[in-house]
């Protein structure tokens, strides 16, 4: 018996229904990409649906020194489901059995494969609202938003996952079962496991249930479009409104590029010659966001926007939000790929930032269109391409390079939500230094002593450089 003779024989062994075990070529390769960049075919995939099952494919795989690559819907923007070692790739999105929600407690307890947009919707129902919304909620599972730590444009104001996760149930690299925090609000019992697994990537352990803290939905909210000419000006005025005391639910930017996109798909009558839309939404008590969103208008009129729109209506509002969901399906029509980037600057520097990334656009030539959650500084710089096109892809790599520079001297981040995966892993040691990434090291050595929990991830290989181009 072979080696793959016998790791698919033990796996057989593990999970009894055999038809939750791939191995056929064309259901391997639909697993061997996601929404980012690169595809890596895996040697096995398992579906799981039990804890059980996880810990005994875990062990299997840390006896064999075998990758093991977890998996939700595979929407992740930064390779972090790409099995890049080959190995087991261990799908969780067919596990979404569980979706709880305790009203007195104000948590959800969810299993790993409950798509996001569920979870708020199963909320709403008691008056409650799961409050991460990336804007991907109706097709990412709660698992993958757990370990990329996800945020959305109420990032804003509620935070990212991160902030509304009390407890885990964990399947370590070595299969063992461990619980981390619990159902209370209040938790310092020892180091906070927690917080280290989420937004880990899927590096440290296999998520395999969460409790999910709860906080009660807005009675309403309120929605504004404005339009300005100078990009840096809208920027501006983003500042001026959060140092003002009020704080939105979302502020969302389109500029030029994208208004060009979304008009020349589905025409809407947006300013093609504005350099920049902001949508602003208020939420909370009817009496307060009536009193703000004037205020917020005024501030724009003061920054010079062009033109200020409130919506009156629900309806009128989701009108007006319309032109930002179409951002995405309509930049990718010119050009078929698409590297979407995540960078994230303090707010005070989002202007600043702008003007960076005007600059990068002009000097590499790239088709840079900027959109995103502004008011948090988490802005995407997308640079739509051709990877059939080396010599465009060299500019491009160059220009993303530019641009996690650009951020890192603004005092931001390489990744506000997407994660670091495979796409970001060679910039680590610019944000974090040689001996921060150094620590974080001999974390993921103390978690997973073989190396098998989704290698070629967050840290990069020796010489590891951004390769976009072949
Ligand atoms: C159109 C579009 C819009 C998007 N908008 C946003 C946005 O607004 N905000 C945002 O943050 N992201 C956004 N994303 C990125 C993506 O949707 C998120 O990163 C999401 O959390 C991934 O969920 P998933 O279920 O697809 O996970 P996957 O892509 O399958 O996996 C993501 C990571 O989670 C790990 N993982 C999966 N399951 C487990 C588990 N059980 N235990 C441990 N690790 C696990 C994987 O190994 C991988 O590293 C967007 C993506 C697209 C395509």
């Amino acid at each position: 018996m072979n080696y793959s003779e016998n790791i698919y024989k033990q796996l057989k062994e593990a999970i009894t229904d055999h038809e939750r075990i791939l191995i056929e070529l064309e259901d391997l390769h639909s697993y061997s990409f996601d929404a980012s960049f690169g595809s890596y075919l895996p040697e096995f995939v398992v579906q799981v649906k039990s804890a059980e099952e996880v810990s005994k494919v875990m062990k299997i795989a840390n006896k064999e020194k075998i990758p093991v690559t977890p998996r939700g819907n595979a929407s992740s923007l930064s390779g972090g489901p790409l099995p890049v070692k080959g190995g087991i790739v261990l799908d969780v999105s067919l596990w979404n059995d569980e979706l709880l929600i305790d009203p007195d407690d104000m948590i959800a307890i969810v299993s790993p494969g409950v798509i996001t947009a569920r979870i708020d919707e199963a909320a709403n129902l008691y008056g409650l609202m799961y409050a991460p919304d990336p804007s991907s909620s109706n097709i990412s599972t709660i698992a993958g938003n757990l370990a990329e730590n996800s945020g959305g444009p109420r990032g804003l104001k509620y935070g990212v996952t991160k902030d509304y996760v009390l407890g885990l149930e964990v399947v370590t690299p070595e299969g063992q079962i461990i619980r981390t925090g619990g159902r209370t609000v209040k938790n310092v019992t020892g180091y906070d496991l927690t917080k280290l697994i989420v937004g880990s990537e899927g590096t440290l352990g296999v998520i395999t249930q969460a409790i999910l803290r709860l906080v009660p939905k807005p009675p309403s909210s309120k929605t504004l479009m404005t339009i300005f000419d100078d990009l840096v000006r809208s920027g501006e005025a983003i500042s001026k409104v959060l140092s003002s005391g009020i704080i939105p639910s979302k502020i969302e930017l389109m500029d030029q590029a994208s208004i060009i996109a979304v008009e020349e798909y589905q025409p809407l009558g947006l300013p093609v010659d504005a350099e920049a839309i902001l949508l602003i939404e208020l939420d909370g008590h009817p009496a307060a966001i009536a009193d703000e969103i004037v205020k917020v208008k005024e501030i724009m009129d003061m920054k010079g926007a062009r033109n200020t729109v409130i919506a009156e209506s629900d309806a009128e509002a989701t009108e007006l939000w319309k032109a930002r969901k179409l951002v995405s399906p309509a930049i990718v029509r010119t050009k078929p790929t698409k590297i979407s980037e995540d960078a994230t600057v303090p707010r005070s520097k989002i202007p600043e930032f702008f003007k960076r990334l005007k600059e990068i656009k002009i000097k590499y030539g790239v088709t840079l269109v900027v959109f995103g959650h502004a008011g948090d500084g988490n802005l995407h710089p997308n640079i739509i391409c051709d990877k059939r096109e080396k010599e465009e892809m060299i500019r491009v790599e160059q220009a993303v390079s530019e641009i996690f520079t650009a951020a890192i001297e603004l005092g931001g981040t390489l990744s506000g939500e997407h994660g670091i995966g495979t796409m970001k892993a060679s910039f680590m040691e610019l944000e974090l230094g040689e001996h921060g990434v150094d620590m974080m090291k001999r974390i993921k050595q103390a978690w997973d002593p073989n190396m098998i929990m989704n290698p070629g991830k967050i840290f990069p290989e020796k010489g590891q450089k951004l390769v976009l181009s072949e």
